[in-house]
């Protein structure tokens, strides 16, 4: 497992069982694309990834086993479908382009090959850098060490550097270098890619490829290598897979060389693949404007906690993958459920995208969460054709988005079809950003149409009976109850749409008014102050009765439990409504619909954590608190779910900075003010994080006996602290001590 430290995640053994999980751990990025930790001598085939955001061709699915008994059956699979089921869309990976092999004196360095003297692998999150250190004796007893660096460059999405320094401890043998561009790699276990154009010239390699025939995309890769401080004179070996320069050079004890290899990489989605520059120029020259960028970028979002290095370690190591996930430069694709972190969940864009993953960014990068939401008004057409398909109005949006914005969801599945709270989660995403950052501009010219449109399919979706409307036969976030009437998260969520679009609808004269539905739109709550999941839910077993023999762990549950009967959940559904929409009614009991559904969920998805510590917190509860955070941030380092070699946990990871900003902070911003309740953590000294809000730059500072705000510039907004309200009167900048 890694060792955490403040800003590295470090593997201080080779493990050859861990290495497919830390390739995932270990993934560079910049948003644009994603490359997997794998080695740079040898990228096994499910180990090695390089994917670009959206560039996407269909496979075919190969299925894993499932959990065999009567609730999979008659709610979770059709069975006819998944028989017929054979195609789906996925992200494609790309040649590996890291191929750098180093032989001393014939014999190649690899980690399973002659003795590990020392090894040292880490992420450092402060520089978006892999680096490996590696002292390493062949079988004539020739020490080297070896120390690999690599990025991708925040600076340029197309630029991806690697160095590796090599310097001979008690040698001065030959030294060959074979640096190549390995065509031989697989998406899903398949062969989807093919070459287009390939040519290599001493030290520059250029290959075009086919991405798949669905779509057409190609990507153009261009390499160059080059040894430092010698002169080398490079060839060419091309194998059937590989295309790759080699040097061979003499060495001297104790004098370094270094070779750099620069990758500029590009997909037909944005650009000209045949434009693949060559980039000649030093790795320092692009690592310094790497640098410049990315250190701009992740100091906006960084927390630091004092007082608790293992958090503090945890909430940095999250917010990297959450910094990793996201295209900063375009709308082509947006924010998926791994990232680009690995091929599991195909690159698609769920609910995960608005309500969980977009938050991080609407207060730390406004820009790149409009880019986000701008993926989804380009997708507008066709889900106003996914509607009328459906027999209803306006826009329905699709569960799993991939290129064209139609339903990609595994159809043998049943419930992600009736998982139509997707939405009112875009609206929500819509609301929040506006809400957040005041982009009128936008709300006008983009989210607006979005709104009306997404609030005209819940016009037509809604029914009415005995004087209220309700929403029946749907599947709320809690994946375990598939066929539920009136689940509490969208009736809330929609009405809370519905409320606010006909509002701002108004202020802009528009004549779109939907408040008959959200006056009455029936809302679950019992007199108790409960909120129950769904209608007849408190009916339900409050035990989880198990039967057939799977091995259902491997499907996103704990047990072959018959769910349909018992009030066990996946995830949070209700919960959702107090920590991540604050939307929950007052008259609810917040402490006893958490006391009682923090039992009741399984927490099978990963989704769980983040909104659990805010819960936690929110009720005073910091040790439950913090062991949510923890889960939250470590969720793939200690592999909790077993399956981070599949890619990380983006939608649960990103989760971290909304625990301590949401949760441990108590931030939560209002259309006219902000509020805040804090929760610190006992043991902790001090947690310092930034927000922006309305445009203006915010500094927080919180301690067991201090809460300090301050803004960079003059500032007019309401406080709300633990109830009263602060003028904060113009003050320039804004200091306040509590
Ligand atoms: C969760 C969904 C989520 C999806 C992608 C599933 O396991 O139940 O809510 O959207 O994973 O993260």
């Amino acid at each position: 497992m890694l060792k955490s430290t403040p800003n590295k995640f470090v593997e201080q053994e080779y493990r050859i069982e861990e290495e497919a999980l830390n390739a995932s751990l270990f993934t560079t990025g910049n948003g644009y694309i994603g490359v997997r930790g794998s080695f740079e001598e040898y990228g096994s085939i499910r180990i090695q990834g390089a994917y670009i955001r959206g560039v996407i061709d269909e496979i075919i699915e190969v299925m894993e086993p499932f959990a065999d008994n009567e609730y999979m059956k008659k709610y979770y699979i059709d069975e006819d479908k998944l028989k017929n089921f054979e195609y789906q869309d996925s992200v494609i990976n790309n040649a590996d382009f890291l191929l750098l092999r180093i032989s001393i004196d014939g014999e190649t360095f690899y980690p399973w090959e002659g003795k590990i003297l020392s090894w040292e692998r880490y992420l450092d999150m402060r520089r978006a850098c892999l680096v490996r250190k590696v002292r390493w004796e062949n079988s004539k007893g020739d020490v080297t060490d070896f120390w690999f660096e690599r990025f991708a460059s925040f600076d340029n999405d197309y630029i991806y550097c690697i160095k590796a320094d090599i310097t001979p401890i008690n040698h001065n043998k030959n030294i060959k270098v074979v640096s190549g561009i390995d065509k031989r790699v697989k998406t899903g276990g398949q062969k989807v890619t093919s070459v287009i154009e390939e040519s290599a010239n001493g030290n520059e390699l250029f290959l075009r490829m086919s991405m798949g025939k669905k779509y057409g995309y190609e990507t153009g890769i261009s390499a160059v290598s080059q040894i430092y401080p010698m002169q080398t004179e490079w060839k060419n070996e091309n194998t059937d897979g590989i295309i790759c320069s080699v040097a061979e050079l003499n060495s001297e004890e104790n004098k370094t060389m270094t070779v750099e290899k620069v990758i500029y990489i590009v997909s037909s989605r944005e650009g000209d693949t045949k434009k693949a520059n060559p980039c000649r120029e030093r790795y320092e020259v692009y690592y310094k404007k790497h640098m410049k960028m990315y250190s701009n970028y992740f100091e906006a979002m960084d927390i630091k906690i004092e007082g608790d290095e293992k958090a503090d370690a945890g909430v940095r190591f999250a917010n990297y993958h959450s910094a990793i996930s996201i295209a900063r430069n375009d709308n082509i694709h947006s924010l998926s459920a791994k990232g680009l972190t690995g091929e599991k969940y195909n690159n698609f864009v769920w609910w995960d995208c608005e309500v969980y993953q977009l938050p991080i960014f609407i207060y730390t990068d406004p820009e790149s969460a409009k880019k986000a939401l701008m993926y989804r008004y380009d997708r507008l057409q066709k889900s106003k054709e996914n509607a009328e398909k459906a027999g209803f109005k306006g826009a329905k949006y699709a569960f799993c988005s991939s290129v064209n914005g139609d339903e990609k969801v595994w159809e043998y599945a049943r419930h992600p079809f009736m998982q139509i709270h997707i939405n009112a989660d875009i609206a929500w995403g819509i609301i929040h950003y506006y809400t957040v950052t005041g982009d009128i501009e936008f709300l006008k010219n983009y989210g607006m149409t979005m709104l009306i449109e997404l609030c005209n399919y819940w016009k037509s979706r809604v029914e009415y009976e005995n004087g209220k409307y309700v929403i029946k036969r749907v599947t709320g976030t809690d994946e375990h109850h598939p066929y539920v009437n009136n689940d509490a998260y969208t009736n809330y969520l929609v009405k809370f749409v519905l409320e606010k679009t006909s509002e701002y609808a108004k202020s802009f004269n528009i004549d779109a008014d939907y408040t008959d539905i959200s006056d009455n739109l029936y809302l679950p709550l019992e007199k108790s102050g409960m909120i129950p999941q769904f209608d007849g839910y408190f009916d339900l077993s409050r035990t989880l009765e198990e039967a057939g023999g799977s091995d259902a762990t491997k499907f996103q549950m704990k047990s072959s439990g018959l769910y349909h009967k018992s009030q066990i959940i996946k995830q949070p559904d209700v919960m959702l409504l107090y920590s991540y929409l604050n939307i929950a009614p007052g008259n609810s009991n917040y402490a006893a619909n958490w006391d009682y559904y923090e039992h009741m969920c399984e927490s099978s998805s990963s989704l769980s954590f983040a909104p659990h510590s805010i819960c936690s917190a929110d009720n005073g509860r910091m040790l439950s608190a913090y062991n949510y955070l923890i889960e939250t941030s470590y969720i793939d380092v200690y592999d909790i779910h077993k399956c981070g070699w599949q890619g990380v946990h983006s939608g649960c990871l990103v989760g971290a900075w909304y625990a301590v900003f949401r949760g441990i902070a108590g931030i939560v911003c209002r259309d006219k003010y902000i509020e805040i309740n804090p929760h610190m953590m006992p043991w902790w000294n001090k947690v310092e994080l930034k927000f922006k809000y309305k445009g203006y730059n915010f500094e927080i500072s919180l301690s067991n006996e201090d809460f300090a705000l301050k803004t960079d510039s003059s500032c007019d907004i309401a406080i709300h602290y633990q109830g009263k309200s602060i003028n904060v009167n113009n003050q320039c900048p804004l200091q306040l001590n509590i």
